[in-house]
């Protein structure tokens, strides 16, 4: 099969013959597997947004596309970042079309959480967003989890019918496209793959056979700007992103306390009796508690260089929001590094990130 290379940004696929086309790199810096298009660098490294990226505007011109057609829509889902990975205004898009969710990266959760309990918060978070999908399965690319599972399931809600794949880059989609080929191909490897272009525009998707009359896509994703990977250097990401299971991490908290994850960002107790914040990050994360009094001058003095984030010198340089925590378990998600789980009904905590990076509460995952 002929390694198709797609740029980890924008999903294009990566091509060095024409410098105006989507995924172009120039031929000397195609030189190891994780590589981005010339656009997405511009955007990642100097933050230029505007005539460098495969736009917002593409993007949703191609589910406008997908909209148009009669066909199953499987849209997959980071279930690490559940609402970063979202693609807002995705109904809007897709039309009447049917949609299977697939809810990837399970391995990072406690195997100890059922995946009828995970299921039924995905479908609670989808109906939120309007989204009322024709199932929900829970998935790891990385793990084969349930690929018969989803095989089944496309066959039975395809009817007959093309199917896209749709999802925010990094969700894991390439992953599991690879997975779904390993294990179900009955074609010659080399007709396996074939790239072609939605017509009327210049955007690349991936074609794969399902039968002699439909083909499965998969589509080009645009990256959130707002996870915290996106502001910490390649080299650092290692430290970030979690690779195993996540290991709760348990802290009796009182208020005047403060919880630092690294140098990238911070929660404050501030109102509330003692609660446990349980802390679901990467294991090489480092996470300090401290008194929130001296805070401040710990972050200024010692940790400003743990991660080197532009436009970051002090702890006034990050952005604080407040939240009033609500009965029952809530989750206060820092979007691509992980999220905190607590209790404290009537509480206040106040978080500090990097700006741009979302910060949100939500009904406790786990
Ligand atoms: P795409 O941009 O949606 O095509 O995503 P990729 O397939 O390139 O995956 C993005 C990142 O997520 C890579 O670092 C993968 O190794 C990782 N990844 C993909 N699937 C899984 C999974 O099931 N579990 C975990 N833990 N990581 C995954």
């Amino acid at each position: 099969m002929e390694k198709v290379m797609k740029c980890y940004g924008c999903g294009a696929i990566i091509q060095s013959e024409d410098e105006k086309h989507i995924g172009y790199v120039p031929k000397q810096a195609i030189n190891h597997d994780h590589v981005l298009c010339q656009r997405c660098f511009q955007l990642k490294n100097y933050h230029r947004l505007q005539d460098t990226h495969m736009s917002k505007d593409d993007f949703l011109e191609i589910l406008g596309l997908v909209g148009e057609k009669d066909c199953l829509v499987v849209y997959m889902i980071d279930l690490f970042d559940f609402q970063g990975s979202l693609i807002q205004g995705l109904i809007r898009h897709i039309g009447f079309n049917d949609v299977l969710v697939l809810a990837n990266k399970r391995d990072l959760l406690p195997k100890s959480v059922k995946e009828r309990k995970l299921e039924h918060w995905v479908r609670r978070q989808l109906k939120e967003e309007g989204l009322k999908p024709v199932d929900v399965i829970i998935t790891s690319g990385k793990k084969n989890l349930n690929l018969d599972t989803i095989y089944d399931a496309i066959d039975t809600y395809r009817k007959g019918r093309d199917v896209y794949v749709v999802g925010m880059t990094n969700v894991g989609k390439s992953t599991f496209i690879n997975a779904l080929l390993k294990h179900y191909a009955e074609v010659e490897e080399q007709n396996l793959i074939t790239v072609s272009e939605f017509p009327g525009t210049t955007l690349n998707l991936i074609e794969i056979p399902l039968d002699e009359n439909s083909k499965l896509y998969d589509t080009p994703g645009i990256m959130n700007e707002n996870q915290m990977t996106h502001m910490i250097k390649p080299q650092e990401l290692k430290k970030v992103i979690p690779q195993t299971e996540l290991r709760p991490m348990v802290y009796q908290l009182n208020v005047g306390q403060t919880i630092y994850f690294d140098g990238l960002g911070r929660i404050d107790y501030l109102e509330g009796n003692q609660a446990s914040f349980i802390a679901y990050f990467s294991r090489n994360l480092k996470i300090h508690r401290t008194k929130t009094q001296k805070a401040d001058d710990l972050y200024n003095r010692h940790m400003t260089l743990t991660y080197e984030i532009e436009g970051i010198d002090t702890i006034q340089d990050m952005k604080a929001y407040e939240f009033t925590l609500p009965q029952g378990k809530c989750d206060i998600v820092i979007s691509g590094l992980g999220f905190m789980t607590i209790s404290s009904h009537g509480g206040k905590v106040r978080v500090y990130v990097p700006p741009r990076v979302s910060v949100m509460i939500r009904e406790a995952i786990i």
